[in-house]
């Protein structure tokens, strides 16, 4: 079942003799339970097609099919629902809210999109009991382990049940035993939600965990083997 379809996707920046054209052209297709690692030299345009695959950037042309909505028709307003909805972000450096506890941090995503505080409160208990960091959920991201923070991001990401989580070196700044234990999390709820997930990441041990590779040559994305 498709989950999300790129086609002939390009994305220019700037005009005339200054342009950069990052995408010329680019297909991507992404079914439900899929996990697809993006590795690629810096500057091929990776966050470029992590963007436009989240709708926070729309691309000069092309379509982006999502749950079978073509979201390059879309207005802002409902790309915004459908962002808030569908897809769940993750960061490298988490950028979870350093005022708030770990159950706070996972909770808000879920009250901005309409949810109640008990629910919220239900779900997001769940979703760290299920990744073993419930015992962490009044700490603050700063008394909380680097390998801690990054579950609570993931559990952030996959709070209001979406269909594609954009994961951007979730693991970048962890060893590697703790970044084992992130992707094997990560795996397991995108596997139980049935979501789909892209992984950007530099990290080959990783990248060969996920179903399959792809990479960016010369702005479309292409299989890629390690
Ligand atoms: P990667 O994530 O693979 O390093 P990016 O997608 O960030 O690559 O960038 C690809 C290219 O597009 C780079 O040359 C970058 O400088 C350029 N670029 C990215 N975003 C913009 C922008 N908003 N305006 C102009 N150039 C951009
Ligand atoms: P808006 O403010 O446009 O209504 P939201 O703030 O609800 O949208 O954003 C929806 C999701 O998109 C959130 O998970 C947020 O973290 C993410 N997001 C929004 N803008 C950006 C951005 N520029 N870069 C990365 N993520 C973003």
């Amino acid at each position: 079942e498709t989950l999300l379809e790129l086609r002939n996707v390009v994305q220019t920046y700037g005009s005339g003799e200054g342009a950069v054209h990052v995408l010329r052209g680019a297909d991507l297709t992404i079914k439900r339970g899929e996990i697809i690692a993006l590795i690629a030299p810096s500057g091929a345009g990776k966050s470029t097609l992590l963007h436009i695959c989240g709708l926070l950037e729309r691309p000069t042309s092309g379509d982006v099919g999502i749950d079978g909505e073509n979201a390059a028709k879309l207005a802002d307003r409902q790309r915004t629902l459908l962002r808030r909805h569908r897809i769940g972000y993750v960061y490298q450096f988490h950028h979870l809210l350093p005022e708030f506890s770990a159950i706070e941090n996972v909770t808000m995503p879920q009250l901005i999109a309409g949810q109640g505080q008990k629910d919220a409160d239900k779900r997001s208990m769940e979703l760290l009991d299920a990744m073993g960091i419930a015992h962490r959920a009044k700490h603050r991201p700063a008394e909380l382990s680097g390998g801690e923070q990054q579950r609570v991001a993931i559990v952030r990401a996959a709070a209001n049940r979406p269909s594609l989580i954009l994961a951007d070196e979730p693991t970048g700044n962890l060893d590697p035993a703790t970044s084992d234990v992130v992707f094997a999390a990560l795996a397991d709820l995108i596997r139980q939600q049935n979501a789909g997930c892209i992984i950007a990441t530099h990290n080959h041990d990783l990248a060969r965990k996920a179903d399959r590779i792809v990479t960016i040559v010369e702005g479309r994305v292409v299989p890629h083997t390690l």
